[in-house]
């Protein structure tokens, strides 16, 4: 029953059953509510806090399956952490609803005009790192015009890696009213021109 309060939906808490995922963390305990109640939030916290599944379920239960397009960006530094964060959400989204709430993983280091292919149907959630997703937004292969949410993972990194001009280059192409979620290990002084310019009273949570 722990994970049932927070109203999540049916398919989800069957999903974290065969995970055998019982109890949520404490990250998950904190942000789950405040994003399922629209907030912007800034989960700081270390690889292994349970954070991606604090975003993700909260996420996946936001998304309209009845409008057919992209209503969720996630963006992570490398290749390897967005395949990552992919993997989860397919083992949440399971065989079952696979083709109801549609994704996509988009990265560098692939061919072009398959990832542009990829995006054809407007996938509900598109996963990708920061290069390619701006690229598709500015070649107009994605359209994140209606997009709810963006997820910005390891945002220091992001930082480091000189990569947050084309995390707010892709932002700046969302709606006014977007939902924008940011994780960090630490919030270092040059991330805050960031989340000043596009969140609105966030709940930060340090775990
Ligand atoms: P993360 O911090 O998001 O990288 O998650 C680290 C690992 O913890 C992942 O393998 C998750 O599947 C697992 N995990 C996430 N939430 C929970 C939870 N509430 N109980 C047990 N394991 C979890």
């Amino acid at each position: 029953k722990a994970f049932e309060r927070f109203g999540l939906p049916p398919f989800l808490i069957q999903a974290l059953q065969k995970q055998n995922i019982q109890k949520p963390t404490e990250i998950q305990e904190r942000l789950i509510p405040a994003i399922k109640n629209g907030k912007d939030v800034i989960g700081q916290s270390q690889t292994g806090s349970g954070k991606t599944l604090s975003f993700l379920l909260p996420l996946v239960s936001g998304i309209d399956t009845k409008k057919n397009y992209t209503q969720a960006v996630i963006t992570a530094p490398t290749r390897e952490l967005a395949g990552q964060l992919y993997d989860e959400l397919l083992k949440l989204l399971g065989e079952d609803k696979e083709e109801e709430i549609t994704s996509r993983l988009v990265v560098g280091g692939t061919d072009r005009l398959r990832t542009m292919n990829k995006l054809k149907n407007q996938p509900h959630i598109v996963i990708g790192t920061p290069g390619r997703l701006h690229d598709m937004v500015k070649s107009q292969a994605l359209d994140v015009h209606k997009t709810k949410f963006y997820v910005v993972d390891e945002a220091d990194q992001m930082l480091d890696m000189g990569f947050i001009e084309q995390v707010d280059q892709v932002a700046s192409n969302m709606p006014e009213d977007l939902q924008m979620m940011v994780f960090s290990a630490t919030i270092p002084e040059k991330l805050q021109p960031f989340l000043k310019k596009y969140m609105s009273q966030p709940r930060h949570v340090h775990v």
